[in-house]
């Protein structure tokens, strides 16, 4: 059985994703939480580009400046950005996921290919089509069989973050509002892997609805 949970930052996946794991964990089954960008070690290490830019040894020498001073960091490109999500998720199928399911656990990941369309296409509006055929040839098609979208207003819960912000979070309001109205739309396409939650419930009447449904949906 394999669940992600999906939505703009501080909906409150990571807390849903606990609730779901000691549901799992108190059957006595094997359940696997994972997380993108970062499920590997590979993908810990472009979490760390994606988040917070490049060391400045890293970068080319021709970027130095004459009198010994780095250059501004150059932001990463867009398309390199969609890369380097798709790298770090075909790491996390073939190192964690799909070895998981074959063992028969219960695998639910805090974001998987759903945030690649969302941000990578809604956000920083690359074309979804793209987005698409990148992440089904980095997953070789695997798909979760449940897909749960938290949903809320990205000003709200940006407000709920409690850490400092990463290069990600920083991404102005429409940016969050597209990624959002991105979620949405991908939550309208496929309804049969979505289930749509609104997150500016409490955390308790969110997880009876989270439990509902994965209670119906698991026969294994
Ligand atoms: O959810 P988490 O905080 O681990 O995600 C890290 C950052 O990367 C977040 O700010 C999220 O908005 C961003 N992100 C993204 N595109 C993805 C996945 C995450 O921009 N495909
Ligand atoms: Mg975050």
């Amino acid at each position: 059985m394999f669940v992600s949970f999906e939505g703009v930052d501080g909906v409150g996946k990571t807390t849903q994703v606990e609730r779901l794991r000691a549901h799992v964990e108190a059957q006595g089954r094997e359940c696997v939480v994972t997380r993108e960008p970062g499920g590997t070690a590979l993908g810990v290490a472009i979490r760390r580009m994606l988040l917070h830019g490049v060391a400045s040894d890293a970068r080319p020498q021709a970027e130095q400046t004459g009198d010994g001073r780095q250059s501004e960091p150059a932001d990463i490109a867009p398309r390199a950005e969609a890369l380097l999500f798709a790298a770090d998720r075909a790491q996390h199928v073939a190192e964690v996921i799909l070895p998981a399911l074959e063992r028969g656990a219960v695998v639910i990941t805090d974001r998987y290919l759903d945030s690649s369309l969302a941000y990578q296409a809604g956000g920083r509006e690359l074309t979804l089509k793209d987005i698409r055929d990148l992440s089904m040839w980095a997953t070789n098609g695997l798909l979760p069989e449940r897909t749960y979208l938290l949903d809320m207003d990205p000003a709200a819960s940006h407000a709920r973050l409690q850490h400092g912000e990463d290069r990600m979070e920083s991404a102005d309001d429409d940016f969050q509002n597209r990624t959002r109205d991105a979620f949405l739309e991908l939550a309208k396409a496929e309804p049969e892997r979505f289930r749509v939650i609104d997150a500016s419930r409490s955390i308790e009447e969110v997880w009876r609805l989270i439990e509902g449904d994965f209670v119906a949906i698991d026969h294994s």
